[in-house]
């Protein structure tokens, strides 16, 4: 899919992630929910991509696995890391992964139940640089200062729990020992969903401002794309365990191919709210994984279904550029975007 590979640091080839349904007293394996169904896709170093769908479709799942928090049924996850050296993280050992876990690092999404409540902040915000060896005592002190005032924190108030900060700061908090160990890539986890309204775009901001300061590279993951329009380079559209359209952002935004991103574009609250834009409603309930519809997975939900969809599956195919949709009828659809 990477046309250049010049500057690509990750490679996710056909990721699936299948777990299995038990049932009765022998706990026999009766089914499998296909959380991630063969997805797709490249990151670029210093890029960010928004993987974006509703609750439950594997987003979450496909960041998770791409750190290898789980194990991946089949597929490749191609990283090259800061030493040159191309890896399938899929395929290597827990002991392997461990020094790779030191630049690829996940920003979680609950700042409450994320950080020890036990802990200090300065013991939170060092504990990722004593177990990796790189600093402790006055070292790691310091270093959790620098780490405070990076992420807008003021580094007088290190030896206090985190019941006594705000969720923005909480999250500030997690921003902060996430970068202890200098990372190239993060995944963050709708890392602003779980804060008020008010702070969200003040850890946007934040978000982004460090990642263009630090260099980093970023896979942002939300339920909403006016969240990560913002913020993302590229965005990706998951559907039931599979992207079906992935383009540059403002690509996606004004000319999107899928009827799926169609409706979520539409849904996007205007920036002038003098403007009313008519918001195409998804009609019934997300699928199951466990069980999903046979053809094109979104045609039980899809205004422009036809025969063919409900038994042929379309693959993700590159219509145009780096713009790539899984849709029978992407070429002659005329969606409506951002804008029209
Ligand atoms: Fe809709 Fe058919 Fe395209 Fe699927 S393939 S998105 S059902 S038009």
């Amino acid at each position: 899919m990477a046309d250049n590979q010049d500057n690509i640091i990750l490679e996710v080839k056909d990721l699936k992630l299948y777990f299995p349904i038990y049932r009765g007293l022998i706990q026999r394996v009766v089914g499998r929910v296909k959380a991630v169904d063969g997805v797709s896709f490249f990151l670029r170093e210093r890029e960010v991509l928004g993987l974006v769908g509703e609750s439950g479709c594997g987003k979450t799942t496909v960041g998770r696995t791409v750190l290898r928090l789980y194990d991946p049924t089949a597929g490749e996850i191609r990283y090259h890391s800061s030493s040159g050296e191309w890896i399938d993280i899929a395929r290597i050992s827990q002991r392997d992964m461990k020094p790779l876990r030191r630049e690829m690092r996940m920003i979680f999404q609950d700042p409450f139940s994320s950080l020890n409540p036990r802990l200090t902040v300065k013991d939170i915000i060092s504990e990722p640089l004593e177990i990796h060896g790189v600093a402790r005592g006055r070292a790691a002190e310091q270093r959790v200062a620098e780490l405070m005032e990076a992420v807008g924190l003021n580094p007088a108030l290190m030896r206090r729990y985190p019941h006594e900060f705000s969720g923005g700061q909480r999250q500030r908090i997690g921003l902060a020992r996430t970068l202890s160990l200098n990372p190239r890539l993060l995944i963050a986890d709708e890392p602003v969903s779980a804060l008020d309204v008010s702070v969200q775009a003040q850890v946007l901001n934040l978000l982004q401002e460090l990642q263009q300061r630090l260099g980093l590279t970023l896979i942002f993951i939300a339920h909403d794309l006016s969240v990560v329009e913002h913020i993302s380079d590229r965005i990706a559209v998951m559907y039931v365990g599979k992207i079906v359209e992935m383009a540059e952002t403002e690509e996606v935004l004004r000319h999107p191919l899928h009827p799926y991103t169609e409706a979520l574009v539409s849904a996007i609250p205007p920036a002038d709210p003098d403007i009313r834009l008519e918001r195409i409603p998804l009609r019934g309930e997300v699928p199951s994984p466990a069980n999903p519809p046979s053809g094109c997975i979104f045609h039980p939900r899809c205004n422009y279904a036809r025969d063919i969809c409900s038994h042929q599956e379309p693959p993700l195919t590159e219509h145009q550029n780096g713009h790539y949709v899984a849709c029978h009828f992407a070429s002659e659809l005329k969606l409506r975007g951002i804008g029209d």
